[in-house]
């Protein structure tokens, strides 16, 4: 897994980290905290069925997934989903019904980000009849009953359906 090897400010060797967030350099204390991410997520309701995605990328290629992405500096999570849906399914979406949160562990190109998901509800009227096809294998729409949860590539995406769906 990749970390810091050097102070990214003064270039000494061997930057401690305190195995949680925090990297300190005892040379010129350089201090650096790899703060909690934020991502967002929304369970889409279309005429009774969710809309899921099959991911095109790493981390999780061929896995399912929801709608959703990281949030950008100076963005709130209710925009980031607008954003990103947008972006990945090419609709707009309306009312947003802000359902939980779950802690999830994304590791990109060797490095582990420890993440906070937000999880929304919204419903839509019309499917989406495009998607970014770099992001997204393949839209799938499923009853809530059947939705395969294992079949999912985070935790915590899995966690918020097992609940969303037993509410059903
Ligand atoms: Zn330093």
């Amino acid at each position: 897994m990749k970390t810091f090897n050097y102070c990214p400010s003064c270039g000494v060797g061997g930057i401690l980290f305190d195995g949680i967030k925090e990297f300190n350099c005892k040379e010129c204390s350089f201090t650096f905290y790899q703060n909690i991410a934020t991502a967002v997520a929304v369970i889409l309701e279309y005429d009774k069925k969710i809309l899921l995605t099959k991911r095109g990328e790493e981390p999780g290629k061929g896995k399912l997934d929801l709608p959703g992405g990281f949030v950008d500096p100076k963005e709130s999570a209710e925009d980031a989903v607008k954003r990103e849906i947008r972006e990945e399914l090419k609709i707009e979406i309306g009312a947003l019904q802000y359902l939980g949160s779950f802690p999830n562990i994304y590791e990109y190109k060797d490095v582990i980000y420890n993440v906070c998901d937000l999880f929304f509800y919204s419903r839509i009227k019309t499917l989406p009849a495009d998607f970014d096809r770099a992001e997204i294998e393949e839209l799938i729409l499923v009853n809530p009953s059947e939705i395969p949860i294992d079949k999912f590539a985070f935790e915590s995406t899995q966690k918020c359906l097992s609940l969303f769906c037993n509410r059903q």
